[in-house]
């Protein structure tokens, strides 16, 4: 009778290894990394399980991985006496990809993108990187407290097998039997460097059996390869830059350079260690706002992955890891959340990215190394562009990070093609303005070609074009930036500075487009709250507006997609009393052509700000009619 199970891969598994194996071809050494990186987080959770289960580690304490290489076999074997795998989780673990943001995404590329090497970090290497080297992988595991031992191998056809095994006490064994072009991992050299190049910060020991002497002296002995002492311990001076590169990809398992990282030390009353990262693209899974990417330690000894905790939701993007040594070392979920020693470490993960981000930001352009080439480059635009919409969240709910996060925002304005901070716009802002003005649209071709500025671009006052559905609650929430107001364009009335000659003829107009304007309100009572003449155009006959403090159309439209119930508001119609066509609109006497006029007016203001009309039917009929008379 045969016990041997055959399995196939989950779909997207097979995808997976076949984008791994040709995109990452030219790369193949790091399967080291990834395994030997696996190893250490088996050995992380041992140990963190070992504080509560005593017996658990039972005189196999010596925690450690082991590289064995076997000439005459073709195989290397990365070996651990860490938390081991049952026969289910075998399955689970190996057989399929349990991120389900990674197995969305994966669905969502076309096979074009499947081979953008780029793509691949966002969902991370991980084990199948095994079949980079190896065309069998057969993975040996006891998990820790129970005494069975299950095997799993494949080819990676689609398929794999698991069958009761061997080994001696608990732990994984990773055989990989190589390929006849990857026969050199069985030569001590090779496998030292890739260890020394991608694996040298590793806190555990890694550890491999080499010959040393020639003839009767040759002996064997095992050698410690890495350093084993976690990176983040060690004093910032001598941690190099490649150290960093090769940890934090280690960490995350993304595939390119991090963007930027701080490594930092508290001491004093509280005393804490913490390495954070940037990454350069954007992580696939930052939907998932209960995610974080900091691991938590506690004097050394990994507490958990994913410590929310410790890290604000606007903040889930850095990866990296926080070591403190005042939590207890059985700290728990629970515990966290109530301990004090909590909010000071999140307040230093806050505080300390925050001074990455401005460092970046004061920085310019500077030349850098990102994934081994040379490259000319502004940081934080690249930091803005990938994770600008995170900042704005924590503006919106991190009250204490406030003022720090406002002067990182970036906005496109009219004064030209870049992107410009608060700081840049308010230094440019003539002596009479009084407020920093901006408009938003849903894109930036409308926020542009908005009527509501026309008068602002044509004083020379530079008006911020916002295109996220978050920005208009942000300026709410700022009110001022350095003691200048936010105002909208197409809110309450735009106070211009306005000389003598300005208000009397504005006076003017008021007065002989009274008669106008009621019967424009007359005609749209039901759309419309009031009519006005307007200072705030030049070259359009109209335009909506809310109250000063009201929603705008843009804001309702975004709280009603989200599935808000939000009541329709009137607002205000403000005209051009120099514009032609409403010049001509005091000449109608008719009055359903009056009321035609009127309602075309409000449709084509609707339009201009990005809005549809209630009814585009019969906009379209009035339009066609207007151009028949024509
Ligand atoms: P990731 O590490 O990103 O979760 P991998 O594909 O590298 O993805 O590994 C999948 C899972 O298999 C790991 O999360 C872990 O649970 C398990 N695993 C891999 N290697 C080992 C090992 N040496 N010991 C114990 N579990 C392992």
């Amino acid at each position: 009778m045969t016990t041997t199970e055959k399995h196939v891969f989950q779909a997207e598994v097979n995808e997976v290894l076949s984008l791994v194996v040709n995109s990452l071809y030219s790369h193949r050494e790091v399967f080291l990394r990834e395994l030997i990186s696996n190893a250490a987080d088996a050995l992380d959770q041992l140990n963190f399980r070992g504080l509560t289960e005593h017996t658990l580690l039972g005189d196999d304490r010596d925690l450690r991985i082991e590289l064995i290489r076997d000439a005459k076999a073709g195989t290397l074997t990365i070996r651990d006496n860490g938390i081991g795998m049952t026969h289910d989780e075998l399955i689970q673990n190996l057989g399929t990809i349990a991120r389900s943001g990674s197995k969305k995404l994966m669905q969502s590329l076309s096979a074009e993108q499947k081979k953008d090497i780029t793509l691949i970090g966002q969902f991370g290497v991980g084990f199948y990187s095994a079949f980079l080297v190896a065309d069998s992988v057969t993975v040996v595991s006891q998990k820790a407290g129970s005494d069975e031992t299950w095997v799993w191998e494949s080819q990676a056809k689609g398929d794999f097998e698991v069958r009761p095994g061997e080994r001696r006490g608990r732990g994984t064994d990773i055989v990989l039997h190589l390929k006849e072009d990857a026969k050199e991992y069985c030569d001590e050299w090779p496998v030292r460097e890739v260890v020394h190049k991608y694996s040298d910060y590793v806190r555990w020991p890694i550890k491999m059996e080499v010959e040393r002497g020639s003839g009767d002296e040759k002996k064997t002995e095992w050698q410690t390869l890495n350093q084993a002492r976690a990176l983040w311990t060690r004093p910032k001076g001598e941690v190099t830059d490649d150290q960093h590169r090769e940890f934090y990809k280690s960490l995350s398992h993304d595939w390119q350079d991090p963007l930027g990282w701080t490594h930092f030390r508290v001491e004093g009353t509280h005393e804490l260690t913490g390495l954070l990262y940037l990454p350069a693209k954007a992580p696939f899974d930052l939907v998932d706002r209960r995610k974080s990417g900091v691991k938590l330690f506690v004097k050394r000894v990994f507490i958990m992955d994913d410590a929310q905790e410790i890290v604000p939701e606007w903040l889930r993007f850095v990866r990296g890891v926080v070591d403190s040594e005042d939590l207890p070392l059985n700290v728990s979920r629970e515990i966290l959340q109530k301990d004090a020693t909590t909010r000071f470490i999140k307040k230093q993960v806050v505080g300390k990215t925050l001074t990455l981000l401005e460092e970046m930001a004061a920085e310019g352009e500077t030349e850098r190394e990102v994934d081994g080439e040379k490259k000319k480059m502004h940081r934080y635009q690249a930091f803005w562009s990938e994770f600008g919409r995170m900042l704005k969240e924590g503006v919106y709910h991190d009250l204490d990070s406030r003022d720090r996060l406002a002067k990182l925002l970036r906005y496109r304005s009219t004064h030209g093609e870049g992107e410009y901070s608060l700081a840049e716009y308010r230094a440019r802002m003539p002596a009479d303005q009084k407020s920093i003005y901006y408009v938003a649209a849903d894109s930036l071709a409308t926020a542009k070609a908005s009527p509501h500025i026309e008068a602002l671009k044509k004083r020379g006052y530079e008006v911020l074009l916002m295109t996220d559905s978050i920005d208009e609650w942000i300026v709410d929430a700022l009110r001022e930036f350095d003691e200048k107001p936010f105002a909208s364009a197409a809110k309450g009335a735009l106070d211009l500075p306005e000389d003598e000659t300005e208000k009397q003829k504005m006076a003017a107009l008021e007065k002989t487009l009274q008669p106008v304007l009621e019967r424009v309100q007359k005609a749209l009572d039901e759309q419309v709250k009031t009519v006005r003449v307007t200072d705030r155009l030049t070259d359009s006959p109209a335009c909506l507006v809310s109250d000063e403090h009201g929603m705008s159309a843009r804001q309702e439209r975004v709280l009603r997609e989200a599935g808000h119930d939000v009541p329709q508001q009137k607002r205000i119609l403000e005209l051009n009393g120099e514009h032609p066509v409403v010049k001509k609109l005091s000449t109608i006497a008719d009055e359903a052509r009056f009321a035609d006029w009127s309602a075309l007016l409000y449709d084509q203001a609707l339009l201009a700000e990005g809005s549809l009309p209630a009814d585009p039917g019969a906009f379209a009929r009035r339009v066609a009619a207007l151009m028949a008379e024509g």
